[in-house]
């Protein structure tokens, strides 16, 4: 902070409005100082306003805490005075003047705010961003500090750990070194290891026995998710409430936010809370009027209860480490008709990372599907990965694909692109602990359901005495619960190959053809010995002419080819029956009376192609080129001596007609506009009354016969 002499007025500036806030229950600073970045000015508009709030440059506070789960040693500590510890630009510090006076017999002072302050819009994105820049180059010289740094703060907090003491202590050096060098200072130092704390100097150690782990910037108390170092486990403590004689549903709303549990440890308790609340909202009641005595007092019940959070104890190791290997995680999820919720256990210890009908079984599968991938990607080593629900119709529908409609299918798709496609297993409701969460539980029975916090009971035990998920019968269930696609059968308008778009040119597509018949050929084992290599023959060329024909065939005759195949002819009412066509080798061909002509087979028999596919025009350019440009007739002629389209002829002119050479080497003569015929020329009469006499000459004239000549 400076003061400001004379008038500054001249530069751009905001006065932030402030007042203090007493805190006695604040082990560092007792009094705070409240700035109101968001008070309006005369033009209407507030500094807060004007701010840009910048991105979140920090992981989710879930992610960090899962993480902190996974270390042997648990490392905690906060950046004293972390906002003020930043400077502002000068420029920028003309927003953010305060006036004071010690007494009020004193003039008013001016002041500017020099560094980063708490309140305004951009402030959190501001010191989080240092703290991240600061890793960034601190990554050479403090690598060990700086990936905690950028992965393991929540604001100011660090909650971070290590598997090893040596370790443990290198991390501590570093950190202090690191913050050191950009004038952050790491204080509040805790952690389960005596040893590794007896690194940190004495002054900036945290000798409670709870920590509180939600930001500690808040400024009401909260039920705090809270840390026992000694005992290495979390516990909970009940928020004080807010005690109006009347509650209200807003009041019901602010104390159901003020329940703070990222991990989802006690949700089975926090859900009553949501569950209150979803049904006053049935009950339609307005925001500040009082509920019934009835639900009040259920309420005060449900606060009362809380305390009984108290007495839960959950390890917060879930005994993990870089040398572990095989971490197995189990998913469960569960639906009643009031809630959902799923849950994750990872394998080798009690790893609670907490956390109808069949549409919320599902949502609640999606759910699962969702948790699993952010606890997998924040715990390493995990190999393999189980889910379960107690509803055989989610089993049903995640065991195929496409068949369900669009509600189903879409989330189906979802979990199954999520879980890699891993198996859903069936449990019993009784051994599913999401159960638990979707019809919630008071605290005090919480605290005594090992289910819940342990999973079923044989978890812990081998493989072979877990349930034994056999094959759901789909014909058992409930059919309308299935909620199967109709299918509507039409006959498919089959779009041509994709193999006829990749090429333009005939000879390309042919040679395409011969390439892929020869992978085919050669990877199939049996005729390793004999590969196909070097130039292409005409043989291939042929064979691969053929193959082509016959797909645009498959593709536009399939009516023929079956009634080929029953009668021996196509019915009458087919468009190429007038073709009598015939099957050799595979290919339609035109009939014709030819057979006995001393022609190539090929002009006896061509093979029969629809004007409408692709092929078919590709092969009429290819003769059209061929024959130089040849005019309609003679590309037909030309195209006939092998193929045989339908309605040839307009498919050479439609052909010629798109041609680029054929446009330019015959370019329309722009004709002149001829004037009016003249009157003799167009008004009837008798014969020679009027005539008219054309001059030329002279004419040579030979006479064919000699004699003849005079
Ligand atoms: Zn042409």
């Amino acid at each position: 902070m400076k003061e400001l002499s004379g008038d500054d007025a001249s530069a751009k500036s905001y006065y932030l409005p402030h007042h203090a806030v007493l805190k006695p229950d604040s082990t560092t600073t007792k009094l705070r100082v409240v700035f109101d970045a968001s008070c309006k000015t005369s033009s209407g508009i507030s500094l807060n306003d004007a701010l840009m709030v910048g991105p979140v440059v920090q992981d989710m506070i879930v992610d960090i805490t899962l993480r902190f789960r996974t270390h042997r040693f648990a490392l905690v500590g906060d950046v004293a005075k972390m906002y003020r510890m930043v400077l502002m630009n000068a420029a920028d510090q003309q927003l953010q003047r305060i006036v004071w006076r010690d007494s009020a017999s004193e003039p008013i002072r001016t002041f500017a705010l020099t560094t980063v302050t708490y309140g305004t819009a951009s402030a959190p994105y501001l010191a989080t961003k240092c703290l991240q820049r600061l890793a960034d180059e601190g990554e050479k010289s403090h690598p060990a500090a700086a990936k905690v740094l950028r992965k393991d703060f929540y604001v100011d907090d660090m909650l971070s750990g290590v598997d090893d003491i040596e370790e443990g202590k290198t991390l501590v050096g570093q950190m202090v070194e690191l913050l050191q060098s950009a004038g952050f200072s790491l204080r509040k130092w805790n952690s389960n290891s005596k040893e590794l704390l007896s690194v940190v100097s004495e002054g900036l150690r945290d000798e409670r026995s709870i920590l509180e782990l939600d930001s500690s910037t808040a400024a009401v108390k909260t039920l705090g998710l809270t840390w026992e170092p000694s005992t290495d486990c979390f516990r909970f403590s009940s928020p004080a409430w807010n005690e109006a004689a009347e509650i209200t549903k807003r009041c019901v709303l602010s104390d159901a936010s003020r329940l703070f549990d990222p991990l989802g440890l006690v949700s089975p308790v926090i859900i009553q809370a949501k569950i209150f609340l979803q049904d006053l909202s049935k009950h339609d009641c307005e925001w500040d009027e009082p509920l019934s005595s009835q639900l009040q007092e259920q309420w005060r019940e449900y606060r009362r209860n809380l305390a009984g959070l108290d007495g839960i104890a959950v390890p917060r190791w879930v005994g993990t480490s870089r040398s572990t290997e095989t971490i197995e995680l189990h998913g469960f999820c569960d639906a009643s008709n009031k809630a959902y919720g799923a849950c994750v256990y990872s394998g080798s210890e009690k790893n609670k990372k907490s956390l109808s009908t069949p549409r919320l079984e599902l949502s609640s599968a999606l759910l699962l599907a969702h948790l699993h991938e952010k606890v997998a990607k924040n715990i390493n080593a995990v190999t393999k990965c189980h889910f379960w629900t107690d509803s055989t119709i989610v089993v049903c529908w995640l065991s195929s694909a496409a068949r369900w409609k669009q509600f189903v299918a879409n989330r189906i798709s979802e979990i199954q692109h999520i879980t890699k496609g891993s198996v859903w297993k069936h449990v019993t409701g009784e051994d599913n602990p999401a159960d638990i969460i979707s019809r919630g539980m008071s605290p005090a029975q919480l605290q005594y359901e090992s289910r819940w916090f342990n999973g079923p009971k044989w978890l812990m035990l081998d493989n072979q005495y877990w349930p034994n998920s056999a094959q759901i019968n789909e014909g058992s269930l409930n059919q309308a619960d299935l909620e199967e696609k109709a299918i509507v059968a039409v006959l498919p308008a089959v779009s041509p190959s994709e193999i006829f778009g990749l090429r333009s040119s005939l000879v390309d597509l042919v040679r395409l053809t011969v390439h892929i018949r020869r992978f085919k050929w050669n990877s199939s084992p049996a005729d390793r010995s004999c590969r196909k290599v070097g130039c292409i023959t005409s043989q291939e060329y042929d064979d691969a002419v053929k193959e082509l024909v016959k797909l645009s065939q498959r593709e536009c005759f399939p009516q023929e080819f079956a009634d080929i195949a029953r009668h021996g002819q196509v019915q009458d009412s087919s468009r190429i029956s007038n073709l009598n066509p015939q099957l050799v080798e595979g290919v339609l061909c035109v009939g014709g009376r030819l057979k006995n002509a001393d022609v190539p087979d090929g002009r006896k028999h061509p093979y029969i192609l629809d004007h409408r596919h692709p092929f078919t025009k590709i092969v009429v350019v290819y003769y059209h080129r061929k024959y130089f440009h040849a005019g309609q007739q003679q590309t037909v002629t030309a195209v006939r001596e092998r193929f045989w389209p339908t309605s040839a002829r307009n498919l050479a002119r439609q052909v010629i007609h798109e041609c680029v050479q054929c446009f330019r080497a015959k370019p329309k003569i722009q004709e002149q506009l001829m004037a009016d015929l003249p009157p003799e020329r167009v008004r009837p009469c008798f014969p020679f009354q009027k005539v008219g006499i054309d001059y030329c000459g002279p004419f040579h004239v030979v006479y064919p016969h000699r004699s003849n000549a005079s």
